[in-house]
């Protein structure tokens, strides 16, 4: 557990219900894992009688509500960026286990099943004053090390800029929306999901292989408590001073990660350098390492200033029940356990 510490990963595990064909195929046989929420511990089955048990920061059962893994998972690094401070919250697991339903969707047809990204927004703009402060989005696909403007899909070859001096990265390519209402962000994700799929069907790639990225900009202005101060000294030594307006800038980034399958294969590491070079980064965090690989890939190179240091940093990972995924299920539980 590392409960508040910044700069380190928290680690959550989230099991998705049987679908439709488990149920039935699988019918005879039990899941290959078991859930113990008040212990937070994880037990895979290694075979008929006996288990592995891992522990994590929290463990969410296929009944867990979208709102509780938002509170648990996602508030508190947005209530942290809203602080001020930069902060990551990523998905990682297989395909088809339930990455993009805990970070992506949007709840049209039903409130409660709304995900990460449309509740963090809700959570932001009800705590900034859209006279003076600002909220912008920018969304983007990486795949084969080259990040796409999914708001622009045109645009399909950013580049990241890393400043010297501050270590904050940019991205000056990429469209930046600026958000005002709940309904207008609903609609670029829409609009940039619609676009992921249609880039993905001309380029014959699958969308499991590429990572979304959704990055929310944050600037508020600190003037009031500026001016509170200033007046206070102008008061005393008479001389009126204009007051500077003063803006502090920080940004939640959301990552749908690409698909876990097969990623510790030689094949797929080119594919998935990026995810290869997470585990590194997540890796040398877990273990204090003086030095974390932050260089080596697009993606990381981009969470470069919201990751470790003062940021904070949420990561689940999902599974599935059957066993007929079991060896995948271990690798991804072994992702989330080498970031603890
Ligand atoms: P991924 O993005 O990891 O490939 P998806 O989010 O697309 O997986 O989920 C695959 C399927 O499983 C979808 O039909 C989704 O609605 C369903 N699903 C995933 N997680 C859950 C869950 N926790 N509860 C109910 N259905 C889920
Ligand atoms: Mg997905």
């Amino acid at each position: 557990g590392n409960d508040g510490v910044p700069g380190r990963v928290r680690v959550a595990v989230r099991l998705r219900p049987r679908n439709a064909e488990e149920t039935v195929a699988d019918a005879d046989f039990a899941d290959c894992v078991e859930l113990q929420t008040e212990l937070k511990r994880l037990k895979l089955r290694k075979n008929n009688w006996d288990s592995d048990t891992y522990e994590f920061d929290e463990v969410f059962t296929e009944s867990a509500s979208q709102k509780r893994v938002y509170e648990v998972v996602a508030k508190p690094v947005v209530e942290s960026v809203l602080d001020g401070y930069n902060g990551t919250v990523m998905a990682y697991g297989q395909t088809g286990t339930g990455k993009t339903f805990t970070l992506g969707r949007l709840g049209d047809e039903d409130t409660s099943s709304r995900g990460i990204m449309v509740r963090s927004m809700e959570d932001i703009l009800a705590d900034v004053s859209l006279e003076s402060d600002s909220v912008s989005v920018s969304y983007l696909q990486l795949y084969m090390e080259t990040i796409q403007d999914l708001l622009d899909p045109a645009n399909d070859n950013i580049s990241i800029v890393e400043d010297p001096k501050t270590g904050d990265v940019s991205l000056p390519g990429a469209t930046l929306v600026q958000i005002r209402d709940q309904q207008s962000f609903t609609e670029l994700l829409r609009w940039g999901e619609a676009h992921r799929v249609a880039a993905n069907t001309k380029l014959n790639t699958e969308s499991s292989r590429s990572h979304a990225i959704l990055m929310i900009h944050v600037k508020r202005s600190v003037v009031g408590r500026e001016e509170d101060l200033s007046s206070e000294i102008n008061h005393a030594s008479h001389l009126i001073k204009p007051s500077k307006p003063l803006v502090r800038k920080s940004k939640l980034v959301v990552v749908d990660l690409a698909g876990s399958e097969g990623h510790m294969l030689e094949e797929a590491k080119s594919i998935n350098l990026s995810l290869s070079a997470l585990g590194k980064c997540i890796n040398a965090l877990a273990e204090n390492s003086a030095h974390v690989p932050l260089r080596d890939s697009k993606l990381t190179r981009l969470l470069r200033d919201s990751f470790g240091g003062t940021a904070r940093t949420s990561l689940i990972v999902t599974i599935g029940p059957s066993p007929r995924h079991r060896g995948e299920t271990a690798s991804t539980i072994l992702f989330g356990q080498r970031a603890m």
